[in-house]
């Protein structure tokens, strides 16, 4: 269902918009699947810093996943502590890499053995229950991990996708975050929903800020408050 009646086109050319305001989408980090995977952990519940320094820490203190898989409990902890809630994360790094390691069976070793990387064969519906199997892995950390490490077409709604698709009008004002992810996954193309989606946060963060309004170049047409109060004059106080 697509109850804005947004078609496919307008959607394309919001895309278009996008890339002639911030270019094309930035490419996946360089980082493997299961680094992300162990970094999305480490980052539940606390800031990009403390997530940074929770990983380095891991790195310095552990020469491969095989290491940290097998690391005495409470030394593991401490050493992710600074990202908060290190017994939970401690318990469910330790086991999401048993997971993928019995996954692979007897036939890899080293750090083969804790290769994610196989979910990029797979349909995104099965890549994202395989994902979702491993403990305190819900479906928006699956997604955001499909979507920004694997590039496959799901829409994670962060906030800054959230706000902006309810100000663009593609869903509707009080649609909440589950529902705005079901009708974005309808609404945009499998081909553009990486890019789209990485552009939107793009725009969230430079131009259309939680706070405030932007009166510029980067400002779409499509966003009602920009074209009947920014252009159009309105008393921003009325605008519904
Ligand atoms: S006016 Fe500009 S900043 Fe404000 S909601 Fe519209 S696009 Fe975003």
């Amino acid at each position: 269902m697509n109850p804005e009646n947004v078609s496919e086109k307008e959607i394309r050319n919001i895309y278009r918009g996008l890339r002639e305001r911030y270019g094309e989408a930035p490419e996946p980090s360089e980082m493997t699947g299961t680094e992300y995977l162990v970094e999305t952990i480490l980052s539940q519940n606390t800031n990009d810093i403390n997530r940074d320094k929770a990983y380095d820490k891991l790195n310095e203190k552990y020469g491969s996943w095989r290491e940290v898989e097998n690391a005495e409990y409470e030394e593991l902890v401490d050493t992710i502590r600074i990202a908060g809630l290190g017994p939970t994360k401690a318990e469910r790094i330790q086991e999401a890499l048993k997971i993928v390691r019995e996954h692979h069976g007897e036939n890899f070793s080293g750090d083969e053995a804790y290769s994610i990387e196989f979910l990029n064969d797979l349909p995104v519906e099965e890549a994202k229950a395989w994902l979702t199997g491993i403990p305190g892995i819900g479906p928006k950390t699956a997604a955001v991990i499909l979507c920004f490490h694997f590039k496959m077409p799901v829409i994670p709604v962060d906030t800054h996708v959230y706000r902006i698709s309810r100000r663009f009008g593609l869903v509707p004002e009080n649609a909440s975050r589950k529902k705005t992810h079901s009708i974005l996954d309808e609404i945009v193309p499998d081909e553009i929903k990486y890019g789209f989606h990485r552009l939107l946060i793009t725009h969230g963060r430079e131009t259309c800020k939680a706070k405030g309004h932007a009166d510029n170049e980067n400002c779409f047409e499509r966003c009602k408050y920009y074209r009947e109060v920014i252009k159009g004059g309105k008393n921003p106080e009325k605008f519904i």
